[in-house]
């Protein structure tokens, strides 16, 4: 089978694609000049902004970075030492915070870069009942050339964007929301990313709530987009590879209509309990099937990927297909793919050439790999959890061994890709001036 073509898009509109009907609602709502981006309908954006007659609603504010109000913290805290407890908890974020409120009637106010520190909400916010809530997942990184980069972070922008849009949240310019992240880790990011720690990383969560102080089951009016610098240990170093136990039947992850394909945080909570019984039982993460065929979709919060041989004696790279919308569009799952595409189809370095299939195929099928000795490698691909090598997958009642390089260290291909996606986020082996590197100006 020839591998299933893969049409590159612009980096903004290849996500908006993903939720076109869905986008131009929410938009319509709450953002209408962001029509005009996502080439949806220049009519709204014609509205005059003077409104003499008031028989049309004044446009709604857009977020706006230019409008950003500095204040800077009078606390500064101290940043952890690498390894230290307060590094890996998760807890500590750096010095400062963004926010910004929405409304329905007047729009965006003017963002703002201020001390990091609690919210206020009402017991009454409609986040706190309803699961109105979304958020993006991305790394800020120190490079060994010195310099601080994001990784494609148009991408995480234009994603959010399709996430607040499935929980009627405000649209937003993804562009000023770059902007806005931006200015956060060129503000915090020299402190806590000290140059003599090159290899590190903060990780950076946007988030938007919908605070509304009201109960009713309705589509909010108030909101709050919120931006942080968050420590965060590395996760993709278990010796051995990671361990991976496929769900039960009586759980699925994501289902056709629903909304896996967005970071909500309604897909993660109820997962939870799942995940804590795959660590009680020493597994890493949860391997997500689907329906009665066992389609396998993620592990955790991560795209899966295995290499494997076809019976007719071709090495394939594959990953669970976007078209069900069951699983998402992740950053790293689409670089993997686009650099196979690039540089791995004719072979490289001494290893066979790959085709690279996006499809859906089944637990049945891994195991059938696995046990005809065809499996070649498998890993978990993700922002938080970077390249993660796979050695052991459960299956209800049977494991598998996937096959990782000696000693217990990644395989070929896994190290391979990886080693081309560190090259880009800390800007070595060659890869410094890479375009999905965006380099971040420090203060
Ligand atoms: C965030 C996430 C991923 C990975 O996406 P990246 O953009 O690569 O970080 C994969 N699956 C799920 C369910 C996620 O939440």
């Amino acid at each position: 089978m020839p591998p299933i073509a893969f049409t590159p898009h612009e980096e903004q509109d290849n996500a908006s694609d993903l939720t076109a009907q869905g986008i131009e609602h929410a938009l319509q709502k709450t953002a209408p000049s962001q029509l005009k981006s996502a080439s949806l309908s220049d009519s709204i954006t014609q509205l005059p902004s003077t409104n003499p007659k008031h028989d049309v609603p004044t446009p709604l504010a857009e977020l706006d970075a230019s409008l950003l109000q500095t204040t800077y913290t009078t606390s500064p805290r101290p940043v952890p030492a690498i390894g230290s407890p307060e590094m890996t908890s998760q807890r500590v974020c750096s010095d400062h915070m963004i926010q910004a409120k929405w409304n329905s009637t007047t729009g965006w106010a003017a963002p703002t870069l201020q001390p990091y520190g609690p919210l206020s909400l009402m017991p009454t916010a409609s986040c706190l009942h309803y699961a109105t809530e979304c958020f993006e997942g991305m790394k800020l990184y120190r490079g060994y050339d010195g310099k601080l980069r994001l990784f494609r972070p148009a991408l995480n922008c234009a994603r959010m964007l399709v996430s607040t849009s499935r929980i009627a949240l405000p649209g937003f310019p993804p562009a000023e929301l770059l902007k806005l992240i931006v200015k956060l880790c060129a503000t915090d990011g020299a402190k806590w990313l000290p140059k003599d720690r090159p290899g590190s990383f903060l990780y950076i969560r946007p988030s938007m709530i919908a605070t509304d102080p009201a109960l009713g089951v309705q589509r909010p009016t108030e909101a709050l987009l919120f931006v942080m610098l968050t420590c965060f240990p590395p996760m993709d170093g278990q010796p051995g590879g990671a361990k991976l136990l496929a769900s039960k039947d009586d759980m699925v992850r994501a289902w056709p209509g629903g909304f896996g394909y967005a970071k909500v945080g309604a897909n993660y909570g109820p997962s939870l309990v799942a995940h804590g019984e795959a660590h009680a039982l020493g597994y890493h993460q949860i391997l997500w099937l689907f329906g009665e065929e066992c389609y396998v979709t993620e592990a955790g919060a991560s795209n899966f990927f295995v290499v494997w041989r076809t019976r007719e004696g071709r090495v394939q790279l594959v990953t669970a297909c976007l078209t069900e919308r069951i699983v998402l569009d992740g950053v790293t799952r689409r670089s993997v793919l686009e650099l196979a595409r690039e540089r791995l189809v004719e072979g490289y370095d001494g290893l066979e050439g790959v085709e690279v299939v996006e499809r859906k195929f089944t637990m049945a099928e891994v195991a059938e790999a696995a046990d005809e000795g065809r499996l070649i490698e498998g890993f978990a691909a993700g922002t938080a959890w970077f390249v993660a090598p796979v050695g052991h997958i459960h299956f209800r009642g049977k494991d598998f061994k996937v096959p990782m390089g000696e000693d217990g260290q990644s395989g070929r291909y896994t190290a391979t890709v990886k080693e081309w996606l560190r090259g880009i986020m800390w800007g070595t082996n060659g890869q410094e001036g890479h375009e999905w590197g965006y380099v971040v100006d420090e203060i």
